[in-house]
């Protein structure tokens, strides 16, 4: 059990944060990008990339494979939508998905945006980690956070309809 505290400042004991967090008991910082029947899309604000999504599963699986057909159908027409707010409303031209399966509880895919300045941390897939790191240590400014949560908001507004 985890202790968390609720924006109202009451605190709550839960089992799984992530099921807090995809059952809407706690808000994510920048608030819910998309929800769905089956999947709840949020920023890790711990990596301020602009337009980076967390796609989280509500149930507890951790494989692909374990997915029932509603929630394939879901994942990939909720993933297409989101990846194409990504390009109309950000100009997002490309991202790299990827998502582990020996996760706890939750399956859960990375979309994170590929821009020119992560060039400079390697090419392509290799380019992954030191990005996020760079992400967390160097661009955790208010500036660069404001960014990533007006983003938050954008994509939120395309993806309503
Ligand atoms: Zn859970």
């Amino acid at each position: 059990m985890r202790t968390i505290t609720l924006s109202n400042g009451q605190t709550v004991e839960v089992e799984c944060l992530s099921c807090a967090l995809t059952g809407g008991l706690i808000e994510p910082e920048g608030g819910v990008i998309v929800e769905t029947e089956y999947f709840h899309a949020h920023q890790d604000v711990a990596y301020p990339i602009k337009g980076l999504v967390i796609l989280a599963s509500k149930r507890h699986f951790t494989c692909l494979d374990e997915m029932t057909e509603s929630e394939r159908i879901d994942y990939m027409d909720i993933l297409t939508k989101i990846r194409k707010a990504q390009r109309e409303a950000l100009g997002i031209d490309y991202v790299y998905y990827f998502y582990n399966e020996d996760t706890t509880h939750h399956f859960h895919t990375w979309m994170v945006p590929r821009y020119k300045w992560m060039s400079e941390f390697g090419r392509s897939v290799e380019s992954v980690r030191p990005v996020l790191l760079h992400a967390r240590n160097n661009m955790n400014h208010e500036r660069n956070k404001n960014e990533v949560r007006s983003a938050i908001k954008v994509l939120a507004e395309a993806l309503r309809n």
